[in-house]
């Protein structure tokens, strides 16, 4: 415009062949320029997309996962739980599935058992399968695998509950592999765009006292407001999948109504103001975060608004101009071993053993029946670390446990290049992974929790140095790799 403008007035009362001529450059110079944006819209063309939903709500009341002090099975439901599988793949046909579903984790156990029947039925290598738990604390308990190998339960589950709990489990598994199968089976061409937004009601937990670090919100704590958003749009634009995170736990309910927490109620929000959308939830590093306010007399109406504040985020990040994605896609899954604190002694756990405490005595119990049956108590932890890099438009980093937000704050100072996402609660949710800092202050996340997992106490501080150095080395991997 201003161009064609320029030319005009130099021309003055010029022919109108002259006029004609230069708004038909004009024409050829804009419909050139128009053709330059379809040229990377394209690219994107070249993606295929599946998206696919199973209700995973178990159909019997059972034990619920999250909270200790829980005296009874679920007495009814909220709204039902999901998992949810996206399939997505690039021109030269590598694949990403991500996997999120409405529990409080998935283990190392499961994760592996899925990894495994998604390579056989479909041929989906296992560094291509990422599993992100909302961390909902309204959902079943499923196998305890690792706390029940000597006969002992975390929950202290009755044998009945055991069995009952493994057979879910074995459904759930088998259903998340499948759905994996059901978003292959629906691969379409797809264009992928990203955008984000911000969410505030996620609030540092870990408030410092004179007698340590407390349970309670903590206003000048770190926090990571951001709202990643991927859409996912068929070929004509109209959106079919989004997925979008957040880093916090999702604790506003402590009922005995199987529930999504906030995740759920956001994901139906996305879903009712757009149309035909399946909306996926990724947990971030929200260890360290609650949802704030939290009461337990308003605790629905909170959790809605909770749902309802994130699900506004989601649509604002929308509005604005999401940025094509483009390929390649580029996956990298490794392990790498944490140290763990030295274990107690076999005199140390006896006395534990008689604590008062009944958590203190269960974790004493487990410990000592380890040592008896394996001779040893571990004192590493193998640990999952996965990294997407989707050409140069996207990086996610998917780590396991429960992440503080030490870890999301610093690989984004760190890695600067394309928008990073980085997801906590994925392959594997044992237990909490605290940051170097959080080791020496202490409390919850730093080591006490730890009385809740099968893991003998405490990370070593060089947690951090390890998982972000993984972090590098897979991001540098997925850079150079052809
Ligand atoms: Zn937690």
């Amino acid at each position: 415009m201003n161009a064609k403008g320029a030319h005009a007035s130099r021309c003055g009362a010029g022919t109108w062949r002259r006029t004609v001529l230069s708004f038909l450059l004009a024409v050829v110079v804009c419909a050139l320029a128009v053709c330059s944006v379809p040229a990377r819209a394209a690219s994107a063309d070249q993606w295929q997309a599946g998206v696919a939903t199973a209700v995973i709500t178990p159909d019997q009341p059972m034990w619920m996962a999250g909270y200790a002090a829980r005296t009874k099975p679920a007495e009814g439901k909220v709204h039902d739980l999901h998992a949810k599988a996206l399939v997505l793949q690039d021109a030269q046909g590598n694949r990403l599935a991500i996997v999120t579903a409405d529990l409080l984790g998935i283990d190392r156990t499961m994760r592996d058992w899925i990894a495994n029947q998604v390579e056989r039925r479909y041929r989906l290598a296992p560094k291509d399968l990422l599993i992100n738990a909302s961390h909902t604390h309204s959902g079943p308990v499923i196998r305890e695998s690792a706390y029940s190998i000597y006969g002992h339960s975390f929950y202290n589950l009755t044998p009945e509950q055991l069995v009952q709990s493994d057979a879910y489990s074995d459904r759930l598994q088998e259903k998340i592999a499948a759905v994996v199968g059901e978003a292959i089976e629906k691969m379409a061409p797809a264009k992928l765009s990203y955008t984000h937004a911000r969410a505030g009601f996620a609030m540092n937990r870990r408030r410092p006292t004179a007698r340590g670090v407390i349970n309670s919100p903590h206003a000048d704590g770190p926090v990571d407001h951001d709202v990643p958003v991927l859409r996912i749009d068929d070929a004509e634009g109209k959106p079919r999948a989004i997925v979008f995170g957040y880093a916090c736990h999702a604790t506003t309910l402590s009922f005995y109504d199987y529930c999504g927490d906030y995740p759920g109620f956001a994901k139906e929000y996305v879903e009712q103001r757009f149309p035909g959308v399946t909306a996926l939830f990724i947990a971030g590093c929200g260890a360290d975060q609650n949802p704030y306010p939290r009461t337990a007399d308003r605790a629905l109406d909170l959790c809605r608004e909770h749902g309802h504040a994130l699900a506004n985020a989601v649509e604002a990040a929308l509005q604005g101009v999401p940025k094509p994605v483009s390929g390649p896609l580029r996956t990298a899954l490794e392990d790498v071993t944490l140290d763990l604190a030295e274990p107690p002694g076999k005199e140390t756990l006896e006395q534990q053993a008689k604590s008062d405490n009944k958590y203190e005595k269960l974790h004493a119990e487990f410990l000592l029946a380890q040592l008896e049956h394996e001779g040893r108590i571990p004192a590493t932890y193998t640990y999952p670390v996965q990294v997407v890099r989707f050409g140069d438009d996207l990086l996610m980093v998917a780590l396991a446990g429960e992440v503080v937000v030490d870890y999301s704050l610093r690989l984004k100072r760190e890695l600067t290049g394309p928008p990073l996402w980085v997801a906590g609660y994925s392959n594997d949710v044992f237990g909490y992974v605290p940051s170097a800092r959080i080791v020496h202050e202490g409390g919850y996340e730093g080591g006490g929790a730890m009385l809740y997992t099968p893991l003998p106490g405490p990370f070593q501080p060089s947690v951090e140095e390890v998982v972000v150095a993984k972090v590098h080395e897979l991001v540098q991997q997925v850079k150079t790799e052809q």
